[in-house]
């Protein structure tokens, strides 16, 4: 019998994730704050429930995608909560980017209920949302996991058990550092070549192939190029990850030396009124301290400047 599925947290990323689940078949129960993004949802076809109670109550599979870990820990614990209307074998999937140690004080809670818990955020953003392909990393059982993984084959297209409860989420705050750093070695490298006075479109064509190409390169420049910084992955969303990392591992005894820069020009971009824009706008960060703005064809003021 299909599983029953419910989402709650519909923004950027669980909108597209939700309406992908439908596509595959999946009957959807919805909850979120946002009454307009509930509507979106059932529009399409999902069941509004009035809380998350309801939602586990309607539902085997019961997801999460929420902005951070006191918003998980809310909607799991608090009164008509998750846990207070799953029933025993039904499994809660948080796909939301929160710390380690409390997606395993959430799967410690959950299991004294008999409800099974995976930590299983993303990587790919709101256009991988969109197309059902994003990157899926798992923490949790090995049998829970097999149980939903169709339904994680809804919204992904690597979908991989990292290991225990706990070993998805910190993935995800390695993934942040080398997807944040890259960026800012990208930002670095453009706003050089612009203050040089080189296109820097014809610059990007010439280095993607080879082994400065990845994917962080080929989705962030071509929006750079357009002075696109509508959020996709916010810089709020980003600096949120950057501090569990710093957390996570000086907790641990790892010293983190670039990603505290990165943090540092994160509050610096916040300062600057930049909080709510893509990450990509790290890239304004060194635009401000050249004095340069990189766009499509040759900066020839600069280029005289510079070569003075
Ligand atoms: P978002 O802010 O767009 O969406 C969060 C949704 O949760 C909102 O609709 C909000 O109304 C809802 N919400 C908040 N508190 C709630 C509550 N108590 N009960 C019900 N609903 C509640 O965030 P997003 O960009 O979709 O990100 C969600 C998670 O995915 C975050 O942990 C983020 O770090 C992670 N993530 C985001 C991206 C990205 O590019 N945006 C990429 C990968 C991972």
């Amino acid at each position: 019998m299909e599983q029953k599925v419910g989402f709650i947290g519909l923004g950027i990323m669980g909108k597209p994730m939700s309406l992908n689940l439908m596509k595959a078949g999946y009957s959807l129960t919805v909850f979120d704050l946002n009454q307009e993004s509930v509507n979106a949802v059932v529009n399409k076809g999902a069941i509004a429930a009035s809380s998350p109670k309801e939602v586990a109550e309607r539902s085997d599979v019961i997801i999460t995608m929420l902005p951070a870990s006191k918003h998980v820990e809310q909607v799991v614990l608090a009164e008509n909560g998750i846990l207070e209307g799953a029933k025993e074998g039904s499994v809660i999937i948080d796909m939301s980017s929160i710390t380690p140690d409390v997606s395993r004080a959430l799967a410690d809670q959950t299991a004294k209920q008999g409800v099974e818990m995976l930590d299983a955020p993303v990587s790919g953003g709101e256009p991988k949302a969109i197309d059902g392909t994003l990157a899926i990393m798992v923490g949790g059982k090995e049998e829970v996991f097999e149980r939903v993984l169709s339904v994680l084959y809804g919204m992904g297209k690597d979908v991989t058990l990292v290991g225990q409860n706990g070993c998805g989420v910190t993935a995800k705050l390695a993934n942040q550092i080398i997807v944040n750093l890259n960026i800012a070695a990208m930002s670095e490298a453009l706003v050089l070549a612009a203050k040089a006075g080189i296109d820097v479109e014809k610059m990007y064509k010439a280095i993607r192939g080879g082994l400065a190409g990845s994917a962080v390169l080929d989705a962030k420049v071509p929006m750079i190029l357009d002075r696109n910084f509508v959020a996709g992955g916010s810089i709020a969303i980003n600096m949120k990850d950057i501090g569990n990392v710093m957390d996570t591992a000086h907790d641990i005894g790892v010293p983190l030396p670039l990603s505290s820069q990165l943090l540092e020009i994160f509050h610096s971009l916040k300062v600057d009124g930049k909080i709510n824009d893509d990450h990509g706008s790290i890239v304004r960060y060194y635009e401000k301290l050249a004095q340069v703005e990189v766009k499509r064809g040759i900066n020839h003021d600069e280029k005289s400047e510079s070569l003075r």
